[in-house]
């Protein structure tokens, strides 16, 4: 919503925070993870920060939940095996602490790591 304050994720879009920006287009980015759980840890997130959980991405627009899937797919065989896990974190109570939706792209060697 407008009158919210830019959560972290949208002050990465806007370059007011540094992060490794991967991929970028006109509805989604993705970048990686500060503090990697798995050899490839990236979220992806869409660029508006309207939806604060998958739930709310599920009902509110299932072409930007697909497409989400779609990039954390292709950021996956780009960067590593093809093979992966997609997390998203839904409430706090469940690891949430950012509360623009994004997923974790996990990947590599995970039998060694704990989920994000
Ligand atoms: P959540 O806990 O909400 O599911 O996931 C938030 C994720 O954002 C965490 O894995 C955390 O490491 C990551 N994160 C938080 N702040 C930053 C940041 O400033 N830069 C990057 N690249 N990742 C961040």
């Amino acid at each position: 919503m407008s009158e919210t304050s830019p959560s972290i994720f949208t002050k990465i879009l806007t370059r007011e925070i540094p992060a490794e920006i991967l991929f970028e287009n006109e509805r989604v980015f993705a970048i990686r993870d500060i503090a990697p759980q798995a050899p490839l840890h990236l979220l992806v997130i869409p660029k508006t920060q309207d939806y604060a959980n998958v739930t709310e991405l599920a009902l509110g627009s299932p072409e930007l939940l697909a497409e989400i899937v779609a990039t954390g797919h292709n950021l996956a065989t780009l960067h590593s095996n093809g093979e992966y896990r997609l997390v998203f974190n839904t409430g706090t109570s469940a690891g949430q602490t950012v509360f623009h939706v994004h997923a974790h792209v996990l990947s590599g060697a995970l039998e060694e790591h704990t989920l994000a």
